[in-house]
């Protein structure tokens, strides 16, 4: 087999569930957008399930095509995108509950479905979705009237824990929902670490789950090998790869691996990154190409067979941080083309 192999730990997502549910006194869904976060919703939404999750949330409707099949219709699943037109039929026939984000979502849903479970989405100063406290104040009334299942907030800096960005959030969520009566969430990963003041009535970790940073105890969920398909000796002054980007500065051992930036793995990382061979790091040198990366193996030891990309050596934040971005862009990336192997309940 020459495809790199993914191992995902459906027990470790499970457990940090747990261990974020048990942070709080409060309910705890699972964010399962975007493909469980690139592992594979329909997997991941078993398994929490059985371990009691009954409320999901995707970020468009279509996502909770494989969350009802899977499960049926036992689970809340709640929409952050809200009810866009077209939606309509979907969240009608999956009984998804839309998170409102504008008078006109409002407007739109209590016409074309009225009766229908919503949420409302409240934008506290991220200005990225949701209702101002100007739009709220006018349509308050209406939307309590009709039982919202949910009144929610997301909070833009809730992984710096001493970001003035996150009182000031937490401030206008109260003004805007003290006394409401509704269900509130302001909380994600983050928001969860922050303390007890941010977790109101029910949580919505993503990333922890998947064990990626804020949560710095998260257990790791997955693992990636890739198999070296090629190893060969080149001299002092031999060059490698497209563009000749690398020149042996002493005669050197050059593992061909499987898998490329057609992967996931970003071609930002061309000599840049680290793979181990057991506890020995070795550095990819050359270009990462669509399919295949070159790694210096000269102080491997033995030729190895397969190199790890993410694993017990490396977490998917240190690959993130050698690659200038975040767990969750790494985790969303992880490619199609892997033999996926999934574990757990
Ligand atoms: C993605 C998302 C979450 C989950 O955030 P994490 O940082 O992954 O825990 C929660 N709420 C909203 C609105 C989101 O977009």
């Amino acid at each position: 087999m020459s495809t790199g192999r993914l191992i995902i730990d459906l027990d470790a997502v499970v457990a940090n569930w747990r261990a974020l549910d048990d942070m709080t006194t409060c309910r705890t869904a699972a964010v399962v957008k975007a493909d469980g976060y690139g592992l594979g919703a329909a997997n991941v939404v078993k398994a929490l399930f059985k371990a009691g999750v009954r409320q999901f949330f995707v970020a468009v409707a279509e996502e909770a095509i494989a969350i009802r099949e899977e499960l049926g219709p036992k689970p809340d699943i709640n929409v952050f995108s809200g009810h866009m037109k077209g939606d309509t039929d979907l969240i009608r026939e999956l009984r998804l509950t839309p998170m409102l984000n504008s008078v006109e979502q409002l407007t739109q849903h209590l016409e074309v479905l009225p009766g229908h479970p919503f949420g409302v989405q409240l934008d506290t100063g991220m200005n990225r979705l949701g209702m101002e406290m100007q739009e709220w104040a006018a349509v308050a009334e209406l939307a309590l009237s009709q039982g919202p299942t949910l009144v929610m907030s997301h909070l833009a800096c809730a992984d710096e824990p001493d970001h003035p960005m996150n009182t000031y959030q937490l401030d206008n969520f109260r003004k805007m929902t003290d006394g409401i009566g509704a269900p509130r969430s302001l909380a994600a990963t983050g928001g969860i670490l922050l303390g007890p003041e941010y977790h109101f009535d029910l949580t919505r970790p993503g990333v922890g789950l998947y064990g990626g940073l804020p949560f710095a105890q998260a257990a790791p969920a997955v693992e990636l090998d890739l198999p070296v398909i090629q190893i060969r000796d080149v001299a002092e002054g031999e060059v490698v790869g497209y563009g000749n980007s690398w020149q042996a500065e002493r005669p050197s051992r050059i593992a061909t691996v499987s898998g490329g930036y057609a992967d996931g793995i970003f071609r930002f990382l061309s000599d840049r990154a680290t793979l181990y061979h057991g506890n020995q790091p070795c550095k990819v040198i050359g270009r990462v190409s669509m399919d295949l990366l070159t790694v210096d193996v000269t102080d491997a030891g033995e030729a190895p067979t397969k190199l790890t990309l993410i694993g017990p050596q490396q977490s998917v934040d240190d690959l993130a941080a050698q690659a200038g971005t975040i767990g969750y862009e790494v985790l969303t990336q992880l490619g199609r083309r892997y033999s996926r192997k999934t574990f757990g309940k």
